[in-house]
C-alpha cells in the first residue's frame, strides 16, 4: 500500500476526518473552535487534515467538565478508578498497530518506534492499575500518649499536561493515567505539530470512559497559539501542571504556575553525553550510541547529543561510527528498511543548518553527514562533529541527529566535560572497569536525573522514575514515587486518649 492510501485508511480507522474539531469535553462532546490549524506529514509536507483552533469559550467548556468530574471522580475507589485505566490499556493493545502508524505518520518517527511509543502507553497503563491499589500513606509515631499519626495522600485537582511533539501518546499515558488512579481529572493540551493522535486517544478515552462512568475525566483542548499553553499555566482552576516542551516554554510555565502558587512538573530539554572510557566494549557502545543519536531523528529529550572518548579510543570509535552512519538509511518512516526519518518542521531544519554551520564556524568538523536531504519532507543527514564542549552550539539543545565527539585524558576530565552543560537529563557511561562505573553513578559522577552503564542515554523503561536536573526541570513522571506528584499529602493526627498533651512537652494549663 502507498504511503498516502495508508494514511488515508489509518485516518477513517481511527475517526479522523478532513477537518477535525478543537475540543473534547471527555463526556462524548466535541467543540468546533474558531479557525483552523493544518496537520502535515512531515516526510512528505504534505496536509494530513486540518484541526479546529480552540479559543476561550472552548478552554473554559473543557476545564469546567474537568472541574465537575474532578468532584465525582475524587470519591471513586482508587482500585475502581484503575480498572477504568485498565479497559483503555487494553483499547491500545487492540489499536496499537493503527496508533502506532499515525504516530510515525505525524511526527515521522519509524513505524517500530510509533509501535513502541504505544507499546509504552500500555505498560504505563499496567504500571497505574497497579498503583491504584498501591497509594500507600506511613504512619508515624507520635511522641504524646494515645495518639496515632498518619499521612494520607488524596486525590490533587484538575491536572493541566502540556505535552510536546516527540512523544505525542506516551507523555500524555505517563501523566494521564497515574493522575487518573490517583483521583485527578486531566486536560490535555497537546503540540500543535501533533494533534492528530491527541484526537485519536481522546477519542478512544471517550468510549471507554462511558462504559465506566468516567465522564471528563480525561479533556483535551487544541490550539497552534502559544496563548493556550500559558492561559492553562495562569488558571488557578488548575492545581497541578505537567509541562513536557523546551526549557525557554518551561521557564515562562513555571514562573507563572509559582505566582499563582500551583504546583509545577516540568520535563524540558536534554544535552545529554555519553562517555566512553579505555576500557570500553565498542561492540555494545556503538550501536546504543549510534540509536541514542540517530533515532528519532534525534528528536528525544534523551538523545545522545555529546560523545567523551578516551583519547585512546578516540580514531577508532570515531572510524566505526563514520562507518555506522553511512549505513543509516534515511527515508520513509513506514517503510521496514528505514532507520530515520524527517525532522518535525521547516523550522527544524532550519536550526539543523544554522548549528551545523555555527559549529564549522567555531572549528568543529563534520565526519559525516552535514547538511538537509534533497527530497520532499523536511530531512537531514545523520550528522557528526568534532566539536569543544563549550562552544554556544555544543552547549544548546538542538533537537537534530547532530552528534558532538570530544576526546578526554582522564575519568576526572571526562565527568567534568560530562557535567558541564546546562541540563541534566540523561547520562551513559560505557566501561568494563568497575570503580569508573561505581564513580559515575556515585554522588560525584553524573549529575543527571538518569545515568546508565554500558547502555545509551534513550530509551528509558516506564517502571523507574524519569526526569532531569537543572535546566530540564527537576521534575520526575511514569514509575516509582513518581504518582505523589498528582496527590496532595495529609498529616492527620487522631488523639484517641482522655487528655490532651500538647507536643514538645508544652503545659498550657486552664485554671
Ligand atoms: P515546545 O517547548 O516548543 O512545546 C512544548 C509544548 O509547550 C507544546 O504543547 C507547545 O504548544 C507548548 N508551549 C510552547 N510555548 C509555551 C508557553 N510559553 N507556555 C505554555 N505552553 C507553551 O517543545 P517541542 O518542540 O514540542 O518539544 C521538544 C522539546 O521538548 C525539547 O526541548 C525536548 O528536550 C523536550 N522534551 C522533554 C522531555 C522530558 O521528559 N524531559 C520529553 C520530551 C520532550
Amino acid at each position: 500500500m502507498s504511503h498516502e492510501a495508508l494514511a488515508e485508511s489509518v485516518l477513517s480507522r481511527l475517526g479522523l476526518s478532513e477537518a477535525n474539531p478543537a475540543a473534547a469535553t471527555g463526556d462524548g462532546h466535541w467543540l468546533r473552535g474558531s479557525g483552523s490549524f493544518a496537520a502535515e506529514d512531515p516526510s512528505s509536507a504534505r496536509l494530513l487534515a486540518r484541526v479546529g483552533r480552540g479559543t476561550a469559550p472552548e478552554y473554559d467548556a473543557v476545564v469546567a467538565a474537568a472541574q465537575a468530574a474532578f468532584g465525582r471522580w475524587r470519591e471513586v475507589p482508587a482500585p475502581r478508578r484503575g480498572l477504568f485505566v485498565r479497559d483503555l490499556g487494553d483499547e491500545l493493545r487492540r489499536q496499537k498497530d493503527d496508533l502506532g502508524t499515525l504516530v510515525a505518520l505525524e511526527v515521522g518517527k519509524i513505524k517500530a518506534e510509533g509501535d513502541g511509543e504505544i507499546q509504552e502507553m500500555i505498560d504505563v497503563a499496567d504500571f497505574a492499575v497497579g498503583l491504584s491499589r498501591q497509594l500507600y500513606g506511613l504512619t508515624l509515631a507520635s511522641e504524646r500518649p494515645h495518639h496515632r499519626m498518619m499521612e494520607q495522600w488524596h486525590p490533587l485537582g484538575v491536572a493541566g499536561i502540556i505535552t510536546s511533539f516527540n512523544f505525542p501518546a506516551a507523555v500524555w499515558a505517563w501523566n494521564a493515567f497515574i493522575a487518573a488512579v490517583c483521583g485527578d481529572t486531566v486536560v490535555w493540551k497537546p503540540s500543535p505539530k501533533a494533534p492528530l493522535t491527541a484526537i485519536a486517544l481522546q477519542r478512544i478515552a471517550d468510549r471507554v470512559a462511558a462504559y465506566h462512568g468516567a465522564e471528563s475525566v480525561f479533556t483535551l483542548f487544541l490550539s497552534d497559539e502559544a496563548a493556550a499553553g500559558a492561559r492553562l499555566a495562569a488558571d488557578p482552576r488548575v492545581a497541578l501542571v505537567s509541562f513536557t516542551g523546551s526549557s525557554n516554554a518551561g521557564r515562562q510555565v513555571s514562573q507563572t504556575v509559582a505566582g499563582r502558587f500551583g504546583r509545577c512538573l516540568l520535563e524540558c530539554s536534554g544535552n545529554n553525553a555519553a562517555i566512553v572510557d579505555e576500557t570500553a566494549d565498542l561492540d555494545l557502545a556503538l550501536p546504543a550510541i549510534v540509536f541514542g543519536a540517530v533515532g528519532t531523528a534525534g528528536q528525544r529529550c534523551t538523545s545522545t547529543r555529546r560523545l567523551i572518548v578516551h583519547e585512546s579510543r578516540f580514531e577508532e570509535l570515531a572510524a566505526r561510527l563514520v562507518d555506522a552512519y553511512t549505513q543509516v538509511r534515511v527515508g520513509d518512516p513506514l517503510d521496514a528498511a528505514t532507520l530515520m526519518g524527517p525532522l518535525i518542521d521547516p523550522r527544524a531544519v532550519e536550526a539543523f543548518t544554522a548549528t551545523v554551520t555555527e559549529t564549522r564556524r567555531l572549528g568543529g568538523q563534520v565526519l559525516a553527514g552535514g547538511s538537509r536531504l534533497t527530497r520532499p519532507g523536511h530531512f537531514v543527514a545523520p550528522t557528526l562533529m568534532r566539536a569543544d564542549n563549550s562552544w554556544p552550539s555544543v552547549q544548546r539543545e538542538t533537537f537534530a541527529p547532530i552528534l558532538y565527539v570530544m576526546r578526554y585524558r582522564d575519568f576526572d576530565n571526562a565527568l567534568a566535560l560530562h557535567n558541564a552543560a546546562r541540563q541534566g537529563l540523561s547520562s551513559a557511561l560505557f566501561t568494563l572497569d568497575m570503580r569508573n562505573a561505581e564513580r559515575f553513578l556515585s554522588a560525584v559522577g553524573s549529575d543527571c536525573g538518569i545515568a546508565n552503564v554500558n547502555l545509551g542515554t534513550s530509551g528509558a523503561e516506564i517502571g523507574g522514575a524519569f526526569g532531569g536536573e537543572k535546566e530540564t526541570g527537576g521534575g520526575r513522571e511514569a514509575g516509582s514515587d513518581a504518582w505523589k506528584n498528582y496527590m496532595r499529602r495529609q498529616t492527620n493526627t487522631v488523639n484517641w486518649g482522655t487528655t490532651l498533651p500538647l507536643a514538645q512537652g508544652i503545659r498550657f494549663d486552664l485554671h
